[in-house]
């Protein structure tokens, strides 16, 4: 099923979908959009995840719930404008924050997310009461987004915030 564009949503659900994960592309930022993006579609089209979409403005973003990058780079070399930095250094500096409507902090037995990290970069903690938390190493958090689409309650999001994070 095709999701619908973010212009396409209400202001609420617009609010939803830019915390739980839509935002720009890797090895880019905002500035460069908006000075060089010609909103021709070359990155989306190349995407072989499918996780890239028209915005508002035109210009190429990148939904998680859609499903993760790999960061195999072919958004970068479709385009022919100088939208993005140099992929020898780090894609963006994103990581994975589990939020409030985990269903741990319900009480609820939960770990899909653990299962699908290749990075291993999110761990169980029994140690935290009453059934436990995910801890998030930031170390090994690539921000590829995988745990995003597979969370039950839409509880993650992804933050520039290079720290380890601790559901409490
Ligand atoms: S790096 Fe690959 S998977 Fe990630 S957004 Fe670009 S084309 Fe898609
Ligand atoms: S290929 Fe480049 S110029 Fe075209 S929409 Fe994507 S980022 Fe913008
Ligand atoms: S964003 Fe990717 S690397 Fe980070 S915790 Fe989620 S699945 Fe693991």
């Amino acid at each position: 099923m095709k999701l619908p564009t973010v212009a396409e949503l209400s202001p609420r659900q617009q609010t939803g979908a830019w915390r739980r994960g839509v935002q720009r592309l890797p090895w880019t930022d905002e500035t460069a959009i908006r000075a060089h993006c010609t909103s021709c579609g070359d990155c989306r089209d190349a995407c072989p995840e499918a996780i890239l979409f028209e915005g508002p403005a035109g210009t190429p973003m990148l939904d998680f719930r859609s499903g993760s990058c790999t960061f195999c780079q072919a958004c970068v070399e479709a385009c022919s404008e100088p939208v993005f930095f140099d992929t020898a250094q780090k894609p963006w500096n994103l990581i994975a924050v589990p939020g409030e409507s985990c269903l741990l902090m319900s009480g609820v037995s939960c770990r899909s997310c653990t299962g699908f990290c290749d990075h291993e970069a999110l761990k169980f903690d029994l140690r935290v009461k009453p059934v436990g938390a995910i801890i998030v190493n930031s170390e090994s958090c690539t921000g590829c987004g995988a745990c995003i689409s597979v969370c039950p309650s839409d509880a993650i999001s992804m933050s520039s915030v290079v720290e380890e994070r601790l559901m409490t």
